[in-house]
């Protein structure tokens, strides 16, 4: 199969993605299913693993956890799926199922997790495997493939983040940030009455904040919110901000972090702003999440603003990613439809 892999990682202007003509094709095992992968999205964390921000997990590996695609052969023991059943995959590949945090539902924190295009090969090819019950079952799903495709990865990291942060109809949420994973949530959080506030120094992304409903744009490192909010959400890795962030919050309200790294975060004045404040992080994936988010996301329609790569075109589509000159919110790659 064709395949881009990484084997050195390296800055992308160095082309750490080598295109593979006959990659071997992936056989399925036990209740593992194959997917022929017709999109898959390309995150920042894929720009991390070609360039090693991140160390490689397994080598060669074949990047890739935004997937969408149709089952194309099943595991002896696979039953969930027929051959020709959408489906989608995201980072959260696999886990044990039978840790303390398997059991209890809490599945993103099993110390055996297995991470799609990091631990195990991911979407950069024209196949894939996953446990068939990891997959997502897309099957009684209207939404194109195109747009589920980043619904699989910052689609459902918003949702995470805006269960945890505990918001409620009608409410105030502050964000800091606005990729993907925000506009998510701001669309989310407009067709429930809640009014959204949103940080950002690009003027590009203020505008893309208003289009889609956003109450106030601005930049709290200079002014403060119009009013405090009973949760926050906080996507970027700067710590400085953080107070900043929790000044802008209710006593009763729950910060939320989804950055993977931070600088340090030093709170100067505890008693105005951290005391009684929650403060949660985003870890890894998990099911449950993905599902509802799914749900929601078909009810809602909810689409995004895009860039369709082709799959030759990978490596040209990172390094626009890495410069910030996407057309669009997001990147998904078209690998083909049956
Ligand atoms: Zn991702
Ligand atoms: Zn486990």
């Amino acid at each position: 199969m064709k395949a881009w892999i990484v084997n050195a990682q390296k800055p992308i202007e160095e082309k750490p993605l080598e295109f593979v003509e006959n990659y071997p094709v992936p056989e399925p095992r036990e209740k593992e299913i194959r997917v022929r992968v017709t999109h898959c999205g390309i995150c920042r964390t894929d720009l991390h693993i070609a360039e090693g921000d991140i160390p490689l997990s397994k080598k060669p590996v074949i990047p890739g956890h935004e997937i969408v695609g149709f089952v194309d052969k099943l595991g002896e023991n696979a039953k969930r799926f027929k051959i020709g059943d959408r489906v989608g995959i995201s980072w959260l590949n696999s886990t044990c199922g039978k840790c303390k945090y398997c059991q209890r539902g809490d599945e993103n924190y099993c110390p055996d997790i297995k991470r799609t295009g990091y631990d195990v090969d991911g979407g950069f090819a024209e196949y894939v495997l996953v446990h068939e019950d990891y997959a997502f079952d897309l099957r009684n799903v209207s939404l194109p493939s195109e747009e589920l495709a980043p619904i699989m990865c910052p689609g459902i990291t918003g949702h995470y983040a805006f269960r945890i942060s505990g918001i409620r109809k009608g409410e105030r949420l502050g964000m800091l940030g606005f990729g993907p994973t925000a506009y998510y949530i701001l669309r989310v959080a407009k067709s429930m009455n809640i009014e959204v506030y949103i940080s950002t120094r690009s003027e590009e992304h203020k505008r893309t904040a208003m289009k889609y409903g956003a109450d106030w744009v601005g930049n709290i490192a200079h002014e403060d919110f119009p009013n405090k909010v009973d949760a926050f959400i906080f996507f970027p890795t700067a710590g400085k901000l953080v107070e900043r962030a929790l000044a802008n919050t209710l006593p009763s309200a729950t910060l939320v972090l989804g950055a993977v790294t931070m600088s340090p975060i030093i709170i100067e004045n505890y008693t105005a702003n951290l005391w009684g404040r929650t403060i949660k992080t985003i870890y890894q994936v998990r099911r449950d999440y993905g599902r509802e988010f799914i749900e929601i996301a078909d009810r809602l329609k909810l689409g995004i603003e895009k860039e369709i790569v082709k799959f030759s075109e990978i490596p040209e589509a990172m390094l626009r990613l890495k410069k910030g000159e996407i057309n669009g919110m997001v990147q998904v790659i078209e690998i083909g439809k049956i």
